[in-house]
């Protein structure tokens, strides 16, 4: 209960009123920043509930989870992610990380490459980036719609509307199967995003992560958020919720993250299965077995 209030705030089932602006990346739930050391003692804790229930996940064999990550650049992706399933069994969990398409992936239709990660029943799937970005950087730069191969009289004004529909019916039919799916918007603010550039400039062991190009979409900085907010209002639902992270601190974006997927195994209602009578009898006879060698 306690720690579905927690997440509240964070997350959008319905996006009719969704605004951005209501939600302020510097948010920590009224937590200072002496909280931090709790903050990680609670994250350790959370990673350790994590790997009990990925093992119930795996054992019972019936639901997956797909996790999607959609950010600015420097939001803090990577980190959450490494964090946030540090304790898990890496057998039970993959990462997929979609850049720009190759040419075989411009010849198939856009969730084509997406479709072939989505996770199987018992494990976690992880998308770094998404078929979202069809909806974000696609918009931004409409020369990259240009390349993308459609037949003309298929690219209207309604293009971005059609694909969150069919979005929506692709997560519909996801859910439908069995796989949970948990979408989250690390949203850092301009000014950090600079301070983490800035600092990724300064010291070198964090030269290797800093990108011009970075610095360059940084420019188009308000038509991501009209575009984030636009497809977040149409694609959150009570299925596929969204949730909107606070990302200007990264020991706050953690603790949401790790309490958001650890509320929602825990509301899968996982068990591990039982054993029939007929099992029984067979685990019996190979005590018995293992005892007279
Ligand atoms: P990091 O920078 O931490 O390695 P990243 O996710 O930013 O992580 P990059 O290789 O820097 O990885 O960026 C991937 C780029 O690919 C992003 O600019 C993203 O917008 C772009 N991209 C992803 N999907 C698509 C798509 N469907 N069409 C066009 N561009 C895309
Ligand atoms: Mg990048």
């Amino acid at each position: 209960m306690k720690i579905d209030k927690f997440l509240t705030p964070y997350r959008i089932e319905s996006g009719k009123h969704f605004r951005l602006k209501d939600h302020d990346p510097a948010d920590t739930h009224g937590l200072k920043s002496e909280f931090k050391k709790e903050a990680s003692e609670l994250l350790a804790k959370g990673v350790q509930r994590l790997s009990v229930l990925q093992d119930i996940l795996a054992a019972q064999d019936r639901w997956g989870l797909l996790l999607i990550f959609q950010a600015m650049d420097a939001a803090g992706k990577d980190g959450t992610i490494k964090h946030v399933m540090s304790g898990v069994n890496p057998q039970g969990v993959s990462v997929h990380s979609f850049k720009a398409p190759s040419s075989e992936e411009l010849d198939h239709d856009f969730l084509w490459r997406t479709m072939k990660c989505v996770p199987e029943r018992g494990h976690i799937g992880i998308f770094n980036r998404s078929y979202y970005e069809e909806v974000l950087v696609v918009r931004v730069h409409r020369e990259i719609l240009a390349n993308e191969k459609l037949p003309k009289s298929l690219v209207t004004r309604q293009i971005w509307r059609e694909r969150f529909e069919d979005i929506n019916n692709f997560e519909r039919y996801l859910t439908r199967n069995g796989i949970a799916i948990l979408k989250f918007f690390l949203h850092v603010s301009k000014k950090e995003q600079k301070r983490r550039f800035m600092e990724r400039l300064d010291k070198v062991d964090k030269n290797w992560k800093f990108s011009a190009a970075d610095v360059r979409e940084r420019q188009f900085w308000a038509d991501y958020q009209d575009s984030y907010e636009d497809m977040i209002g149409h694609t959150a639902s009570k299925h596929a919720p969204w949730y909107v992270v606070p990302a200007d601190n990264k020991w706050f974006t953690r603790m949401v993250v790790a309490a958001a997927v650890v509320h929602s195994l825990e509301t899968m209602d996982l068990k591990y299965p039982k054993v029939n009578a007929e099992q029984k009898a067979e685990l019996e006879k190979a005590r018995t077995q293992l005892k007279a060698e």
